[in-house]
């Protein structure tokens, strides 16, 4: 082959394979020091809070955060299953599930330590980008908006991991941004959302914590006018929980001043990846015509616990982890594939992660964009078999009772409308949907009978 004709086809093959990158997505790890197998299930871990871990093996229970195993077998999975991936994003929730008086500060950066060895030493050259959660400070929840000793101490643990543009932020209210990977055209926006957490006494009453949103703009105008794409991560995401009605986190303020960043910037960017719910789900973003522009990915967390929220029946999950396909150059997200592990099965005979679905098969779309996104929440809403599909997912295929019709409205509301107001109008409308759906074969059988002259018996 020419000299030529060898350049040709080298340039072919980088561009054919540079259209696909892939990175790995773990969140809500909640490591719980105190798990141990003992007679006593009550005894089993203190994220159980008394409820007994009847079901206790080697990897964890449904009542209890995760024993060390069950962590270390979940980043050793990602090694097996890709082991050179592009970066890590990592949206936080390292600690257990305890009261304040059982933890403290040094465990807190402890847990967080543990953690951080254990990917570092796992994944030694592979880029981590880390989002605080509101589990990762004492006390829980309470992140400040200014300078702190736990900032600062998370900035000297993370330092191999942060450009020192990002050291500054950092240190002053636990968020950064910086070019993906060092590409030029790229960029990661990493939130501190923790600060717009209604549970966050230092920060309701300020309109801009940390001026974080200022800043946030400032970097998304400056990434429009370099022409360069951004992904944005964080932990505790707006709109509502899926799993109980009228659930919102930020306050709604909060919620308002998100839902109008991405609004404003939604050019620039090309996903959102976030964690706290523990469960698989998306939330979509639109214009003011309707039209899709933004969404925003939940992924599943590893730690499987049941969550203690009052009005959540039975929400625990199995493990999950997930890999994002994208495009280096465009960063449009291409599919989404999450793996897991039966925690049941791994108790009780074997550790097997498996790929539990892609996103562009089960929901037969090309791609994961906002418009392929919203064609997905559109099959969900108005098709059975794909709603049940969604929420076998949604769990991890720990739940796998059937969605009804109560259960269809939440999670349809919950995914198309973050927005406080729209979300109650869609309770509505979708409410009255899922009424008349039911009347249906009422209406039909009276329309039927009148028809036929039979209306004495309605
Ligand atoms: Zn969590
Ligand atoms: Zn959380």
């Amino acid at each position: 082959m020419s000299v030529f004709k060898l350049g040709v086809f080298c340039l072919l093959f980088k561009s054919i394979f540079a259209l696909s990158g892939n990175f790995w997505h773990i969140t809500d790890l909640h490591w719980d020091p105190t798990y141990k197998l003992t007679d006593d299930p009550q005894l089993v871990c203190a994220s159980s809070g008394n409820r007994p871990a009847a079901t206790a093996g080697n990897y964890g229970d449904y009542v209890c955060d995760s024993p060390w195993h069950l962590i270390s077998s979940s980043l050793y999975a990602m090694k097996d299953i890709l082991p050179d991936p592009d970066f890590i994003v990592w949206t936080g929730d390292d600690t257990p599930h305890v009261p304040d008086e059982d933890l403290g500060e040094e465990a807190v950066l402890n847990i967080m330590r543990n953690l951080t060895h254990l990917i570092t030493t796992v994944f030694p050259k592979t880029k981590v980008y880390s989002a605080l959660g509101n589990h990762d400070y004492h006390p829980k929840n309470q992140l400040p908006s200014t300078g702190s000793r736990l900032y600062y101490q998370m900035v000297e643990m993370w330092k191999d991991w942060l450009e020192p543009e990002s050291v500054e932020t950092f240190k002053k209210g636990g968020f950064y941004s910086e070019n993906l990977i060092n590409q030029t055209g790229v960029r990661m926006l990493v939130l501190n959302t923790n600060l717009y957490y209604d549970q966050n006494k230092l920060t309701t009453s300020s309109i801009d914590p940390a001026l974080q949103f200022k800043w946030a703009d400032q970097i998304l105008t400056e990434a429009a006018r370099n022409n360069e794409k951004v992904y944005i991560i964080g932990h505790v995401p707006p709109g509502f929980f899926e799993k109980k009605r009228s659930k919102a986190w930020f306050t709604i303020q909060f919620n308002k001043r998100y839902i109008q960043l991405i609004q404003k910037h939604h050019a620039v960017i090309l996903g959102q990846f976030f964690g706290h719910h523990h469960t698989d789900s998306f939330r979509m973003f639109y214009d003011s015509n309707g039209t899709p522009i933004s969404t925003m990915f939940l992924s599943p967390g590893v730690t499987p616990w049941k969550t203690t929220l009052p009005g959540v029946v039975d929400g625990a999950n199995n493990p999950g982890i997930r890999v994002f396909e994208y495009d280096p150059k465009t960063l449009l997200v291409k599919d989404v594939v999450t793996y897991y592990l039966n925690l049941t099965h791994a108790n009780a005979a074997e550790e097997r992660w498996e790929k539990e679905y892609r996103l562009t098969e089960s929901f037969r779309v090309p791609d994961a964009s906002p418009s392929s996104m919203h064609k997905v929440l559109e099959r969900i809403a108005s098709e059975r078999c794909y709603l049940q599909k969604y929420y076998d997912f949604n769990s991890v295929n720990y739940d796998l009772t059937q969605c009804d019709d109560d259960c269809r409205v939440d999670h349809v509301c919950a995914a198309r409308e973050v927005d406080f107001q729209r979300y109650r109008h869609c309770l509505e409308t979708e409410g009255a949907a899922s009424l008349y759906a039911g009347l249906l074969p009422i209406l039909s059988v009276a329309t039927t009978l009148i028809l036929n002259g039979n209306y004495r018996w309605l």
